[in-house]
């Protein structure tokens, strides 16, 4: 047997317990790894499938410490974490894949964009607040622009579009002492998103280039493949690699990016974790997205991010109102449609835009116009006409 395939890790440590922890812990399940969730609620999604849990909100590090001996390597499913009260665990020989310091430069929006900038990669211009209210920065000069918040944003929370200076006042005193990122706001042909993987020993392996779909900041429904050209397909590819193999990244990483109407491709974000613009790979992809990563974080072999069909749709099923109900009657409606997987993260409750479950849809074409006309139903069928 080649060294690479034997299992030195047994025991995964995960960070979080929802939604992606929960799809990690069905992969974990079939690589028969045991995983141990920290969470902060019993009731969060994945509690309920791994092997056992410490409910402890994730950036408690004395928790994490406990974690810790409970497992062999500690990973991430959400990277809200408190980077330097994990430090010393490090310094007492606690493993995190993937490392601290490949976390270090990506949790603060603005030094992620500097990051990116100084590896050399296409970002949108940015600056900091302070750099927006004392330089004479060119963006000082536009009215559609971008402010973040630096940290904790997730699914459009904190990122709020302005289109004149008088809404870029109202959010800039909304936002008075949260330390922000504000940056050209750019008028993208689509957005687009890759997953990729890189193993201990080096090896990276980068799944197809999709189209991300979002309304108000939030990601609807994605697109397998991306309908881009080659050039455009080996750019990505080409910035998936350098980024994991700058930071030594193991294990997978979601890269969102623009795509303008002359070509030109921008790096948006990276997730130094699972992704959701990477869910259809669960049923469309030879390696699920899950699986990859802890083949990754425990030494194997990495498998194959092949696509099984020529193309896929994955539509999220978000929340619509408060509730505390199931769709049961809406799922199984979905799930009767043709070559579609509907996943269902058992939720104790409902709200307007939480993530509840998605669909994937496998198609035999990779039409752009087939591709919508079937999100379009699902869509229709979870939201109503
Ligand atoms: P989050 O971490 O909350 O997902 P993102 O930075 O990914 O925040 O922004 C969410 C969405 O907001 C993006 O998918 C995109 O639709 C829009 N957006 C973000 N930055 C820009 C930008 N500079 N120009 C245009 N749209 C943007």
């Amino acid at each position: 047997m080649n060294q690479v395939e034997i299992k030195a890790v047994k025991r995964i440590g995960v960070i979080g317990g929802g939604q992606l922890a929960w799809m990690m812990a069905r992969a974990a399940q079939k690589l028969e790894l045991e995983l141990i969730v920290q969470t902060p609620h019993a009731s969060d999604p994945a509690v309920a499938i791994a092997n056992s849990a410490i409910l402890a909100p994730i950036d408690d590090a004395q928790a994490t410490s406990e974690l810790a001996t409970r497992c062999d390597t500690i990973t991430f499913e959400n990277e809200f974490v408190d980077l330097p009260a994990l430090q010393p665990l490090v310094d007492r020989g606690v493993h995190f894949q993937p490392s601290l310091s490949a976390l270090a430069p990506l949790l603060d929006k603005y030094s992620q964009r500097c990051y990116l900038r100084d590896l050399g990669l296409p970002v949108p211009h940015f600056v900091s607040l302070e750099e927006f209210q004392t330089e004479n920065s060119r963006l000082k000069n536009q009215n559609s622009l971008v402010i973040k918040a630096r940290r904790h944003g997730y699914d459009g929370q904190g990122t709020f579009i302005v289109k004149n200076k008088e809404s870029l006042g109202e959010v800039l005193a909304k936002l008075e002492n949260t330390p922000l990122l504000i940056e050209e706001f750019i008028p993208f042909a689509k957005e687009l998103a890759v997953i990729a993987a890189r193993s201990v020993t080096g090896e990276i392996v980068i799944y197809p280039v999709v189209e991300t779909q979002q309304e108000d900041q939030v990601c609807h429904r994605v697109i397998v493949p991306a309908e881009i050209g080659q050039s455009v397909q080996a750019k990505i590819e080409a910035i998936a690699g350098a980024i994991l193999q700058d930071l030594k990244a193991v294990g997978v990483f979601g890269i969102e990016l623009f795509l303008t109407a002359s070509g030109k491709v921008l790096v948006n974000e990276i997730a130094p974790r699972n992704h959701n613009s990477g869910h259809f790979t669960i049923d469309a992809c030879e390696t699920s997205q899950f699986e990859m990563h802890l083949r990754a974080i425990s030494g194997l072999r990495l498998g194959s991010p092949r696509l099984k069909s020529a193309g896929a749709v994955m539509v999220n099923l978000l929340g619509y109102e408060h509730s505390s109900s199931d769709y049961l009657t809406k799922r199984q409606q979905l799930e009767k449609l043709p070559k579609t997987h509907v996943l269902w993260y058992n939720k104790t409750e409902s709200r307007p835009g939480r993530k509840l479950g998605h669909v994937t849809t496998l198609l035999e074409t990779n039409q752009l116009g087939t591709a919508k006309a079937i999100a379009q139903n699902i869509e229709s069928i979870w939201y109503g006409e």
